[in-house]
């Protein structure tokens, strides 16, 4: 049983109002618990950039495991490490694998990451990548992020931000940029075309995106990003190293903005408007959104009111979605995260009533007791989740989402619809759960 989360079960409660999870701590030993390490966190953030060779210096498992990344499948290509290469070593492999992939696969970018194995043998990655990038004239990027050098995702998520410094080291400033409204996103993974949601409203603004780290952008984003006027930082947690340099190194402001949920998108329209004199144009532009989402909205709102809902996904969302809930008028139960930080949960605190429930990095025991105490009438979750919520006769609302985008005003309308359509899904009135 997760220690951390022991003290917020019913057995041995700790309500809201008594403090927030302890949070950012490792697992205990035995438990099962939804955590990866931090390879797989490197590969959440690196995977999305366009025109870039990805070489895992890896046994085949970890390559296998990294391929998918919030549910995109990536190609890949893993030097294969075996018995011989743990005794006599693998870098000799592993500079003819980054060669030889690039002249089949191209790239402007290549990243090369360093798993256990090699992290164990002591490889010597930075050299190899460095040999490569004399013969290939293109940057080729160590990322060391053996899974043992952080006790979750989040290590590689700081590991993997800190790899695109060099990029955007290398970046050039530009005329083009200089009387632009241009920002930067940084922190957004475009599941389903949320940046494009985004963008959009921004160019009603008159605002331009030059980077979306790393969801939507390509080696020369990343290097133009420099000229960026203002830093929107969507994803705190993994986006403060990029928005933390460029503001130390260029001065480059940064401003948290989020666009999931109603009051999120709207304040975050007038903050950024705020920051360029644009106060009146963005008046427009929300009055002119709302008014298209208003009706069907009305709707869903006056069908979800009360509804309960309980929650557990990465970091830095559960601010934001439990906001977008209080959007919806439900009201939320439990709120847990597989790597929260203390900022996160106060994110999530201060949305909340004082009997829900916080736990930070809970096993598969600590979420079947959320279950039947908080009794949520929908759960929103990652896959590792969903089947177990549904088992428990829960309707389910996967997040990252599986179909639409969550940002914006029509991503807020798509939010409400799914999780409408999740609870008053017919399946419910044919089955019952007793637990
Ligand atoms: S913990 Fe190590 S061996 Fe396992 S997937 Fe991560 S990098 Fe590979």
């Amino acid at each position: 049983m997760n220690e951390n989360a022991v003290k917020v079960l019913p057995y041995k409660i700790t309500l809201k109002r008594d403090g927030l999870p302890l949070s950012d701590k490792k697992s205990s030993p035995g438990v099962v618990n939804q955590r990866s390490c931090p390879y797989y966190g490197a590969r959440w953030i690196l995977a999305p950039i366009k025109n870039t060779l990805h070489i895992i210096h890896s046994p085949i498992g970890c390559a296998f495991y990294g391929q998918n990344v919030r549910k995109k499948r990536y190609t890949i290509i893993s030097t294969d490490i075996q018995e011989a290469d743990v005794v006599y070593g693998g870098e000799k492999k592993l500079y003819n694998t980054i060669i030889e992939s690039h002249k089949e696969l191209g790239g402007e970018a290549i990243f090369v990451y360093i798993t256990c194995v090699p992290a164990l043998i002591g490889d010597n990655i930075e050299r190899i990548s460095r040999d490569a990038e004399d013969i290939l004239r293109i940057p080729v990027i160590p990322v060391f992020c053996p899974g043992f050098c952080g006790y979750h995702q989040s290590k590689g998520h700081e590991i993997a931000m800190k790899a695109l410094f060099r990029l955007i080291k290398e970046g050039e400033f530009k005329k083009e940029f200089k009387d632009k409204l241009v920002v930067n996103i940084i922190g957004e993974y475009n599941v389903c075309n949320e940046t494009k949601v985004i963008k959009d409203l921004l160019n009603k603004l008159g605002i331009e995106v030059i980077a979306t780290f790393t969801g939507d952008c390509s080696v020369e984003d990343v290097k133009n990003s420099k000229n960026a006027k203002l830093n929107l930082v969507h994803c705190r947690r993994t986006g403060k190293y990029i928005a933390n340099y460029m503001e130390d190194r260029y001065d480059i402001p940064q401003l948290k903005v989020s666009f999931i949920g109603l009051r999120n998108t709207k304040k975050s329209l007038m903050d950024i408007a705020k920051f360029f004199g644009i106060e009146d144009r963005a008046r427009d532009v929300i009055k002119e959104e709302f008014e298209k989402i208003k009706d069907e909205l009305e709707f869903y709102i006056k069908k979800l009111k009360g509804k309960k809902v309980g929650m557990f996904m990465g970091a830095s969302k559960i601010g934001i979605l439990t906001s977008a809930f209080k959007d919806l008028g439900m009201e939320v139960v439990s709120v847990g995260s597989q790597f929260g930080s203390f900022e996160d949960y106060l994110d999530a605190y201060i949305n909340v009533d004082d009997n829900t429930i916080l736990v930070d990095d809970a096993s598969k025991i600590d979420l079947e007791l959320i279950f039947k105490h908080k009794k949520p009438d929908i759960f929103v979750g990652g896959t590792k989740e969903k089947y177990m919520a549904l088992k428990f006769g829960i309707p389910f609302l996967s997040f990252p989402q599986d179909f639409y985008p969550f940002t914006g005003f029509i991503g807020f309308l798509n939010f409400a619809r799914e999780v409408y359509k999740a609870i008053y899904h017919p399946i419910w009135r044919m089955i019952e759960f007793k637990y």
